[in-house]
């Protein structure tokens, strides 16, 4: 698997998301230079066929890669490095699936505020047509000893898992945890507490390093909000939010400022909160119904949750328990700065 380090070259794997909709999917591939890049200033501009992701017609098939954030290659090692990147158009304007380039705008304009989100990513395991935790024939028993379990009677996965943690701190992403979730096969991992841009980068890298890590293991990662029909918790990717006035004393009253205005716009952000998520948010499993907006205390029933952290500091952040875990972090981090700072 090592690049052979006489030939003194480096390679560079570009990272970008294509052109589905309405879920992108991570695409990847290899440039090898003859210097080492440091940061995204460094690494160079290239292209792709567009044509292959959606992204473009034959005619006029080339995109454009602009390098936004590199980190140490944690596969490849050495000076190898992971280039994440937006996708620009030929004319030198960021192509109609960059939703990057939109968040931008938005995190410059209100960057006196300081926001700051916590992105709980759970997903689920799968050994071809199903989870990891299935049998043969039949379901697992009913969910209850498999969220924070230990043992092998209720624990799925656990070596995919460590590898994945293990990669995205080598690669420098803000891992605040991870634990296995209430359907067996489930997992989740937090990044953050940091700002819009790079919670987004560190998002979509950190799920580009556990597909890239699953083939290893010759599992699937499934990002589905409903991946089970059934008595089985879905996957979200709760999204805690704070700005530099909700963290401050007094917080708890520009939290709750807040709250009333995503009451007014709960549909915009059920919008782009993912796909599926209408199977998810059944206000049954830790949920509210898609059709309903509540915030509460402590209340995992609830659209957003104020953790028992923010009521007895009368201060923290907030959580939306809305977004589905196939959600892309840029559309919602743009809109959650926009309802709740605009
Ligand atoms: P849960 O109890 O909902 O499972 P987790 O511990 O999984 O909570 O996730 C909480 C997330 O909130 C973490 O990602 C953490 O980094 C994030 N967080 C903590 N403080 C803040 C803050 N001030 N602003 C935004 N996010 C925060
Ligand atoms: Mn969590
Ligand atoms: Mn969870
Ligand atoms: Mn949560």
């Amino acid at each position: 698997m090592k690049i052979n380090s006489l030939m003194k070259s480096i390679a560079l794997e570009y990272i970008w998301l294509d052109g589905y909709s309405p879920t992108p999917s991570l695409r990847s591939k290899t440039k090898i230079v003859d210097m080492k890049v440091n940061d995204a200033g460094e690494a160079p501009e290239w292209g792709f066929d567009g044509s292959s992701t959606r992204q473009a017609e034959g005619k006029s098939s080339d995109c454009i890669l602009r390098p936004v954030r590199v980190t140490p290659d944690p596969i490849r090692g050495e000076d190898h490095r992971l280039v994440f990147c937006e996708v620009w158009n030929a004319d030198g304007t960021p192509h109609i699936s960059n939703t990057r380039a939109p968040l931008r705008a938005v995190a410059e304009k209100h960057a006196k505020e300081e926001s700051w989100f916590g992105i709980e990513q759970e997903y689920t395991l799968f050994n071809g047509e199903k989870p990891l935790a299935w049998p043969e024939e039949g379901e697992p028993g009913e969910q209850g000893p498999y969220y924070c379990a230990v043992g092998s009677a209720n624990i799925y996965g656990r070596d995919l898992v460590e590898a994945h943690l293990a990669a995205c701190l080598a690669a420098g992403i803000r891992i605040a945890g991870i634990n296995s979730e209430v359907m067996p096969g489930q997992w989740e991992f937090q990044v953050g507490p940091i700002g819009p841009l790079e919670v987004g980068d560190e998002l979509w890298l950190s799920r580009w390093l556990l597909h890239r890590l699953s083939e290893e293991f010759g599992i699937t990662v499934s990002f589905s909000p409903k991946p089970m029909e059934g008595d089985w918790n879905g996957a979200g990717a709760h999204t805690n939010f704070s700005t530099k006035a909700m963290r401050a004393k007094g917080g708890r009253t520009v939290i709750d400022e807040a709250c009333k205005k995503l009451a007014t716009r709960h549909q915009e952000h059920i919008t782009v909160y993912g796909a599926g998520n209408d199977k998810r948010l059944t206000g049954k499993h830790e949920t509210a119904p898609i059709d309903q907006f509540r915030y509460g205390e402590s209340d995992r029933g609830a659209s957003i949750r104020i953790p028992i952290f923010t009521v007895q500091h009368g201060a923290g952040y907030l959580e939306d328990r809305r977004p589905a875990a196939n959600m892309d972090p840029y559309k919602v981090a743009a809109r959650l700065i926009e309802t709740i700072c605009g």
